[in-house]
């Protein structure tokens, strides 16, 4: 089977179970967005991806996504990944969402990057959920004071917030923890909508608690080869 063949089937299984979630939940198909994570998969898996319909593409590393997003048109970028400062004018010369914001430097940072390249992005709060701020994220309790930077900044538009399920956590209980996280901020700023939640092992419970992003590396792309260097 030639890998275009591969990536229709496992889309094709992926959108039935995205559709089945969405039914369970009494949630229109149309109020979730794919964000396919192609990390470590060569960019013509992306070029594949795109020519299936999917229209969002997810990033974890700076130097392999500039890389692909150079080569492949058509598809909106987003930065999912842990962020350096120090990359972060490069992630905004090319991203159009990014996922994973979690402290007022990197707004700083992602703000200036986006007026040097004369670009607008969309920006998620990374929320935290099992308090370990050394796996990305920021606690709930510091969300606020972010969320304010966040949308104050020019260049930049606050969209909503990203989590991952803690390891070995239920991610049913984090989700909904999550959620919480999320309707407090829309009480102060109503167009923050979007919810990043749910990978390959959890997009049905995240689908339950609202999710409008689903971040799905494996269960469409297959294992990843190690990351390149
Ligand atoms: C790799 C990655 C994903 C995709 O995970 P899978 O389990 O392969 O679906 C989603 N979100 C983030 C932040 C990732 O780094």
């Amino acid at each position: 089977m030639s890998r275009a063949e591969q990536l229709e089937q496992a889309l094709a299984a992926l959108e039935q179970r995205i559709a089945a979630a969405c039914a369970a939940a009494g949630r229109a198909r149309e109020e979730v967005t794919l964000v396919a994570v192609t990390k470590t998969h060569p960019a013509g898996d992306c070029a594949l991806l795109r020519d299936l319909g999917v229209r969002d593409l997810g990033e974890n590393r700076d130097q392999e996504a500039k890389a692909k997003a150079a080569e492949v048109d058509g598809v909106r970028w987003h930065f999912v990944g842990g962020l350096q400062t120090n990359k972060a004018a490069s992630v905004a010369s090319y991203a159009d969402v990014v996922h994973s914001v979690d402290r007022p430097a990197l707004v700083a940072a992602l703000s200036k990057g986006a007026g040097k390249a004369g670009r607008h992005l969309d920006v998620l709060l990374q929320v935290s959920l099992d308090g370990d701020p050394d796996r990305g994220g920021a606690l709930p309790a510091d969300v606020p004071v972010l969320a304010e930077a966040a949308a104050a900044a020019a260049g930049l538009r606050l969209a909503g917030v990203m989590a991952v399920a803690p390891l070995g956590a239920d991610p049913a209980l984090a989700f909904a923890q999550l959620a919480e996280v999320a309707a407090r901020l829309r009480e102060d700023h109503q167009d923050a909508t979007a919810l990043s939640a749910g990978m390959s092992g959890d997009l049905e419970q995240a689908v339950q608690i609202g999710a409008t992003h689903l971040r799905v590396g494996t269960a469409l792309l297959g294992r990843r080869p190690p990351p390149i260097r």
